[in-house]
Order: structure tokens, then C-alpha cells, then sequence
């Protein structure tokens, strides 16, 4: 189980040689072992994936699910509701929140015939880089204990890596899928912006907000991404488009971002992004280097206009409709005030501080505005490069996985986004695979990024980096 696929393991149980009650009795055994030592999850649905996995087995109608997800265990990061279980979004907000209503993510992984064996650990409401912001405490790298998983998808990262589940599915606004799992060694897809439905995943900062899968292999995520893509009409943002993984027959061109490669890159992280590039160019792909100086305001745009969205969506946590209250209030501003205190934990508040900040009438010009003109900006530069390149490829992460406690301050964990930040204010997708070790046996991920709605592409070039073939239909 430990290495296996969503591809090996759905083979396995449509030729019948192992039934889905073994197999979800297998993953929460393994749940149950590891994610005590690695807080990966926050939630187990044990007497309901048991249940699902027996109705699974009586009827395995591989027809009526045509997924190949169908009978496989997956976990779910707990921003996205899932009907009857705890969302608690790692904050001690929600502590005991139960959702009304599944994702539309989840209840398309349901439809194609997943079984939802647990929510994982995360950074409070997605805001984080290494996970240590989860108000349950940090999920452990499992390649190193001593490590962070990385955020904010932490636990789904994790409980992947670990293999405890062969998919779980994470949420990335700045980087969130992205980050883990190249600390953890496995494979994650920021999709463009409005493939996936948002609809029930908790709000961080709508404009950048998405779903994507996490799982060990390339092929594995597009086949996860091919059951949950999809427009729907609960979210008004989604577009709709025609998913496939094309055969890559012509030489695609790619440009290796030069400001990406520089300034604050770890030695052996850029040595592996050149690694990749020859073996990009060996695969006989068209690979040099492109200037996009426009990046450089990222880092900074991002976590103004995310902190500003932040202070908006997390308006609603006020200790009254729902979340956590606050007792012995004299009137409704102290329990708005002590609710929110109680109930948030210190990154939440800064960014609450922070989002008010630049959205005053004072402020609002120098900060929030100009941050859209950069992202504006910063878009057209993207769509002029991909005038002459397919893809883009440069590093997921600056280095790898810090040490538990290591990052320090704010503006350490802020630096941490510096490659991934860039494709989430274009709106772009963004696939970020595995590529090698460093000297100590930590992993190293790359990141191929394309045009909006180009996740085949980049599926296809990844399939063909791990070293499959795209013939296989996805
Ligand atoms: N690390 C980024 C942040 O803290 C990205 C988080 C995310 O993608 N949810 O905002």
C-alpha cells in the first residue's frame, strides 16, 4: 500500500484481487498508526468509509462510476466541507463545526466512487507555509520527523507521502498544494484558476483560491483531476473546458525563469531545476532561459491582496452565527471581540490587521490598489512570454523542508512562496513534481507552469519526466 498508486491499486481491484473493505481497512489501519506520530489528520470517518467500502464491494459497478477513483480511498483537506464531518479548517474557530453540505469537489469524488477516509491537518484557514500554523499542532514531514510537511496542505501532503492514503485532496492560494508536496517528495496541481468549483471550501482569498489534487505520481493526479474538474453552477467563477492529456509529439518549448533561479535559491534546489532542464531538453524538448522581471513584486502583492480578502472572508467568524463564541460578554462588541481573540490564533490575526490595514480609505491607493496593478501587470508579462514558450519550469520551493521551529518570523515564511506566488496572482496552473534529493535524502520539487486551462500539457510533460507514456487514456 505504502508505494502504491491510484492506478496500480484501481487495477488491482477491478481484476478482483483485493476487495475495497481490505483496502479502506488497510488505509485507516495505517491512519491510525502514523497519524499519531504525524498529525496528519485531524478527523478519521472510519464507520463511514467502512460502510461505503462494504456498499462498494456488494455492488462494483466500475461502469456506472467510469472513474478511477472509483473504490479508492481518498482524504480531504478540512477547508472543504464534507457532509457530517467536523471542518475545522485547523482553527480552534470551528472546533467541532460539522458541515452541512459536501464541496462540490467532494461530492464529485464521491460520485466517482472515492471513499472519504478523513479530513487532514492544515495551517489555520490555508494561511502558512509549513504547516506550524494549525491550531492541532504541526503535521510531521515524513521523510523526516524532525521536518515540517509544509503548508498550507499539510496533513493531505502528508498522509500521501506517508502512505496512508493513495490521494487526498489539498487547496492552493499562494502555493498551498504546492509547497507540501515538494517538501514531501509527491506530486501536487494548483488547477487554473475556475476549473475546479470552489463551492464549499472554506474562503481564504476568493480571487486566488483553489482545489487541487495531491497524490504520488503524475499520472495518478491527472486522474484525480480529470473526477473533480468541472463547471459548476455554484461557483460563479468556473469556466468550462475539455480536460484531456494530449500524446506531446512536437518538441514543446520551455523557458526556465531567470528571477526564479537566482536571488535566495538554495545551491542544490538550482541544481536540480538544471537537471531537469537537460532532462526536458534530452527528452527532445526546446529548453532556455526567460526573463520575467515582473515576478519580483510577488511576494508582496500576494500577501496584500490575500490579507485583504482574508480581513473580508473571515468577517463572518464573529462568535454569532456560527464558530466559536465567547462566554461572560457584556454586550455584542465585547463578544465580538473576545470570540475572535479566543478563536484565532496569531497569523490569522496578523493578516486580519494587516488586510484592514491596506484596505482603509487612507491606505487603500498605495497598498491594495497598486497590488492589483502589479498582478495586472504581472499577467500580461505571463501572457507575453507564453507568446514564445509552452511551459515555464522553475523551482516549487526556494529549498527544501525546514526544521520544525526553524522558520522564525513572518517574513521568513512569507520568502518560502517566492516561486509559487507568482502563478497564483495570473491565475495560471501549476504542477509541481518531484526532482531528486539533496546530499541529506530531502526532497527536491520543480514546478511547470502553462496557460490557463493547459493542466493536459502540463500533465502530459510530467508523465513524460517520470518516465511513462501518455497512451494510457486518462
Ligand atoms: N503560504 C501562503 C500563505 O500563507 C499560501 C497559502 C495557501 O496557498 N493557502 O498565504
Amino acid at each position: 500500500m505504502k508505494q502504491q498508486t491510484v492506478y496500480s491499486l484501481g487495477r488491482a481491484l477491478r481484476a478482483g484481487e483485493i476487495s475495497c473493505l481490505a483496502l479502506t481497512e488497510e488505509c485507516l489501519s495505517r491512519i491510525k498508526k502514523e497519524g499519531g506520530t504525524q498529525g496528519a489528520f485531524l478527523s478519521v470517518l472510519e464507520e463511514e468509509a467502512l460502510s461505503a467500502a462494504r456498499a462498494f464491494d456488494a455492488c462494483p459497478d466500475y461502469e456506472k462510476w467510469s472513474s478511477a477513483l472509483a473504490g479508492i480511498p481518498v482524504a480531504v483537506k478540512d477547508n472543504l466541507m464534507l457532509k457530517g464531518a467536523v471542518c475545522t479548517c485547523g482553527s480552534r474557530m470551528l472546533a467541532g463545526f460539522v458541515a452541512p453540505y459536501d464541496a462540490t469537489a467532494v461530492e464529485k469524488l464521491k460520485r466517482a466512487g472515492a471513499i472519504l477516509v478523513g479530513k487532514t491537518n492544515m495551517d489555520e484557514f490555508g494561511m502558512g507555509s509549513t504547516g506550524e500554523h494549525s491550531a492541532y499542532g504541526a503535521a510531521c514531514n515524513p521523510l523526516d520527523h524532525s521536518r515540517v510537511a509544509g503548508g498550507s496542505s499539510s496533513g493531505s501532503a502528508a498522509a500521501v507521502a506517508g502512505g496512508s492514503v493513495p490521494a487526498a485532496l489539498g487547496s492552493d492560494t499562494g502555493g498551498s498544494v504546492r509547497l507540501p508536496v515538494a517538501y514531501c517528495g509527491i506530486v501536487g496541481m494548483r488547477p487554473t484558476y475556475g476549473a475546479v468549483s470552489r463551492y464549499g471550501l472554506t474562503a481564504f482569498c476568493s480571487s486566488m483560491d483553489t482545489v487541487g489534487p495531491i497524490t504520488k505520481t503524475v499520472r495518478d493526479n491527472a486522474l484525480v483531476y480529470a473526477a473533480i474538474v468541472g463547471i459548476d453552477p455554484n461557483d460563479a467563477t468556473g469556466l468550462s473546458f475539455d480536460f484531456s492529456v494530449p500524446n506531446v509529439r512536437h518538441p514543446i518549448r520551455i523557458g526556465v525563469i531567470e528571477e526564479l533561479m537566482t536571488d535566495g535559491i538554495s545551491e542544490e534546489v538550482r541544481h536540480a531545476v538544471q537537471q531537469a532542464s537537460e532532462r526536458f531538453a534530452s527528452l527532445g524538448m526546446l529548453v532556455e532561459s526567460v526573463s520575467i522581471p515582473e515576478t519580483k513584486g510577488s511576494l508582496s502583492a500576494y500577501y496584500l491582496i490575500s490579507s485583504a480578502e482574508a480581513s473580508s472572508n473571515l468577517a463572518r467568524f464573529d462568535g454569532v452565527r456560527y464558530g466559536h463564541r465567547a462566554k461572560d460578554c457584556a454586550d455584542l462588541g465585547a463578544l465580538y471581540e473576545k470570540s475572535k481573540s479566543e478563536g484565532f490564533g496569531s497569523e490569522v490575526k496578523r493578516r486580519i490587521m494587516l488586510g484592514n490595514y491596506v484596505l482603509k480609505k487612507e491606505n487603500k491607493e498605495a497598498y491594495y490598489e497598486r497590488s492589483l496593478l502589479v498582478k495586472r501587470i504581472l499577467r500580461d508579462a505571463f501572457a507575453r512570454v507564453f507568446e514564445s514558450y509552452d511551459v515555464l519550469l522553475c523551482p516549487t520551493a526556494p529549498d527544501i523542508a525546514p526544521r520544525m521551529g526553524a522558520i522564525q518570523t513572518p517574513e521568513q515564511m512569507y520568502a518560502i512562496d517566492l516561486c509559487t506566488v507568482p502563478m497564483s496572482l495570473a491565475g495560471l496552473p501549476a504542477l509541481s513534481l518531484p526532482a531528486g534529493v539533496t546530499k541529506d535524502g530531502m526532497p527536491i520539487g520543480i514546478q511547470l507552469t502553462g496557460k490557463a486551462f493547459s493542466e493536459g500539457l502540463l500533465y502530459a510533460l510530467g508523465i513524460l519526466y517520470e518516465g511513462g507514456g501518455t497512451d494510457d487514456a486518462i
